[in-house]
């Protein structure tokens, strides 16, 4: 599966209303942004339709490789007929730092419950989102230009999701509407040359890995405050 966008078994989650809100709302978000994606997820609404009305044993099986051959053949289409669903509600304002910016409608109520911005380190900026029940922590995150966070890894799992801006990994670059999931596997450095706004899940503290950067660990903590 690629790295920026949700799993084909996400997408069937998504559609069987399987995953829980904050997922939903982040696919939901990637959804608007990657015409591919939404591809999916109306050939997965077709197929589910259709599969309500025939035997379990007459369905096919849609796996991964049916998902390489689809991706392969929206990549070699005309950007044309590549356009995304585009939001026709208007989008949420997100104030932070003298800054305003646009975030689709589906953030509107994780926008509302944003605690105030704290600066974590140098040009690294968060808000925490408060008030839901999951098992993970929820931030915004902002990235002035020339931000980072230093190199880490993931003791669970981590969602972020681009809503304004650039940032980069040793993996490349990723833009507004990419979903970029990290497991116990991604050691990673996120970098911003430009600046760049997420929104970013984690079920566990991150780890820092690198050299002076492990004596951030104790940082790790203000990106996840169980309960917060
Ligand atoms: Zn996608």
């Amino acid at each position: 599966m690629t790295e920026r966008h949700p799993t084909l078994a996400q997408i069937e989650q998504f559609i069987q209303g399987d995953l829980d809100d904050i997922q939903a709302i982040m696919v939901s978000v990637h959804l608007g942004a990657c015409s591919q994606c939404s591809q999916l997820a109306q050939q997965c609404q077709q197929r589910q339709a259709s599969h309500s009305l025939m035997p379990a044993s007459d369905v096919e099986a849609f796996d991964d490789a049916d998902l390489d051959q689809i991706l392969a053949q929206l990549d070699s289409e005309e950007p044309a007929s590549a356009q995304p669903d585009v939001e026709t509600r208007s989008p949420t304002q997100l104030e932070f730092q003298g800054r305003t910016v646009s975030v689709p409608p589906a953030l509107s109520t994780l926008v509302a419950r944003a605690g105030p911005w704290s600066r974590v380190v140098s040009r690294l900026w968060s808000a925490t989102i408060q008030g839901h029940q999951l098992p993970y922590q929820l931030n915004f995150i902002y990235m002035e230009p020339g931000g980072s966070i230093a190199t880490h890894a993931h003791k669970g799992l981590e969602w972020t999701l681009v809503l304004d801006g650039t940032f980069s990994d040793d993996r490349g670059d990723f833009h507004p509407g990419d979903l970029i999931q990290c497991d116990d596997q991604v050691e990673h450095a996120p970098y911003s040359e430009n600046g760049c706004l997420c929104l970013a899940a984690i079920d566990a503290p991150l780890h820092f890995t690198s050299g002076l950067a492990r004596a951030l660990n104790p940082f790790s903590q203000l990106f996840f405050k169980p309960g917060g």
